[in-house]
Parts: C-alpha cells; sequence; structure tokens
C-alpha cells in the first residue's frame, strides 16, 4: 500500500481555488497580452501573417489580440516579445465575446447588463449544479482538461458542482469542439431537452472561433451560431482554473470578498 505513505507525507492536495491561490497556479500558461512595447509597422504586419488564426488586428499601428481566436501557439511572443507576452492569469472567461479582445474594449456597461441576467436566471441553482458536456468536434484536448476538474486537485465536487450524463438533469452546457456540422442537430436537441433554467459555456478557442479549422465546409467555426452561449472560455486547450473560473462565473459563484475574487470580477 505505497500510497498511504505518500498520502501522509503529501497532506491535502485538493485546490483551495477560488478561495486562495495555488502555489502551481501561476504555471499555466493561461492568455497572451499586449504589453506597451513598440513596434514597427513591418514587424507588426508579420506578425499579423504568422498568426495561424488571424487572432491578431492593427488599426492605426495600435495592435489587439483576440483571446478567442488564439491558440497561444507563442509565435507572436517569439517575434515580438517587447508587445506580446504570456500571461498566467487564468480569469479569462467572459460573459461577452467582445470582452475577450484585449487590450478590452471601453465598458459601455453592456457586460454588467448581461451578468446581471445571468445572475438572476441562475440564483435558484445555489450549491447542487449539474454539467452535461458535449464534444462538437473537438481535438480532444479540452475534454482532458475537463476530465481532471473531477481529479483530487480540482475536485469539482466541492463546489456542488457535478458532471451529468443526462440532459434532463442538466443545468449547465459545455460544449468543445468547432461546432461541426453533424453535431448541430444534436447540440440544438441536447439544450432543448435541457431544463430552465440553463447556462451554456463554451470551452476553447475551438467552440468560440473554430480554432486552427476555422469555418468551413464541415464547422461552422464556433458553436455560437448554432446555439447561444452566456460564457466563453478562451484557451487552447483551457486549463481546470480556467474551467472553473468560468463555471463559477456562469454560476454567479465567485467570491468577491477573497484577493482572488476581486481580481477576477474586475478582469472576466
Ligand atoms: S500566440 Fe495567439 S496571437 Fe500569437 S501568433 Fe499564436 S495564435 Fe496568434
Amino acid at each position: 500500500m505505497p500510497w498511504i505513505p505518500r498520502g501522509l507525507r503529501e497532506g491535502i492536495v485538493t485546490s483551495r481555488y477560488p478561495w486562495r491561490p495555488d502555489d502551481y497556479g501561476p504555471n499555466f500558461r493561461a492568455s497572451v497580452t499586449i504589453d506597451n512595447g513598440t513596434a514597427t509597422d513591418d514587424e507588426l504586419s508579420v506578425a499579423v501573417g504568422a498568426c495561424p488564426t488571424r487572432a491578431i488586428t492593427v488599426v492605426d499601428t495600435d495592435a489587439s489580440l483576440d483571446r478567442g481566436a488564439c491558440i497561444l501557439c507563442g509565435r507572436c511572443v517569439q517575434m515580438l516579445p517587447q508587445l506580446f507576452q504570456f500571461s498566467s492569469v487564468i480569469e479569462t472567461s467572459s460573459n461577452l465575446r467582445a470582452r475577450l479582445v484585449v487590450p478590452e474594449p471601453e465598458n459601455d456597461g453592456s457586460l454588467a447588463a448581461v451578468r446581471g441576467e445571468l445572475a438572476n436566471r441562475v440564483k435558484v441553482l445555489r450549491r447542487s449544479v449539474h454539467l452535461r458536456h458535449v464534444d462538437a468536434g473537438s481535438d480532444g484536448s479540452d475534454e482532458w482538461e475537463i476530465a481532471a476538474l473531477t481529479n483530487p486537485v480540482y475536485d469539482v465536487q466541492r463546489l456542488g458542482i457535478y458532471f451529468t450524463a443526462s440532459p434532463r438533469h442538466a443545468d449547465v452546457l459545455l460544449v468543445t469542439g468547432v461546432g461541426s456540422a453533424g453535431m448541430t442537430e444534436p447540440l440544438r436537441r441536447t439544450l432543448e431537452a435541457m431544463p430552465s433554467p440553463k447556462v451554456v459555456i463554451a470551452v476553447g478557442v475551438e467552440a468560440i472561433s473554430g480554432g486552427l479549422v476555422g469555418e468551413g465546409y464541415a464547422s461552422s467555426g464556433g458553436v455560437g451560431s448554432s446555439i447561444p452561449i452566456d460564457v466563453f472560455i478562451p484557451g487552447s486547450p483551457a486549463s481546470p482554473f480556467s474551467l472553473l473560473h468560468g463555471i463559477l462565473l456562469a454560476i454567479n459563484m465567485l467570491p468577491t470578498n477573497s484577493p482572488r475574487g476581486a481580481h477576477m470580477t474586475d478582469a472576466s
């Protein structure tokens, strides 16, 4: 029984997230940020051309980056490190697709309105929330991270969140994948079978924008054209911490009185 001394030696490994940060949290490569550094027009146009998902846009020498399309390949970070940098901040989910673009557009109050509506919708769920996951044409990477949520480290059950195989028992629909043509109808039917109130979360850049596959004869370039999305979790794949943040954002369970909670509320 080697696991008994190992367990005694290592103690409790379960994350305290979202109440306390974990030491290893910053080890995840969660997103790319744009810094204040400068780059010439030529350098910027090379970076735009090198981005495999066209996530970078330049208008009048001002660069912006769409995290909903960024697959974290690191090409722009390598080319222009003074401008693009990897960030370990995991709180990147948002209720609005437009808010995945950095630098963030000015807050016109629409985010607060959308959040308020969602919070109102989910207030009956409390601490018994059931998730149904549907793969709508994923490469499998997001599934690994979703599966990790149930292991002893992330232990999503400690938050009153459980996975269910039946859409009839589900409150939250987690969707991964590019939105393949063959999955459009099953996705709609799954959502239809769920009782109200229901929440839909697009997990990963494939589900948000189609990722590397984009839009084509077999892909709708994300699942947003098939069903309405309430929360977007970027990442390629999204880490378990990013997933936890997005799920807690969706069900309005992010604490606001902890340092990390306060930060999450500002950043998401
Ligand atoms: S890290 Fe993201 S933004 Fe940069 S080149 Fe890769 S996909 Fe494009």
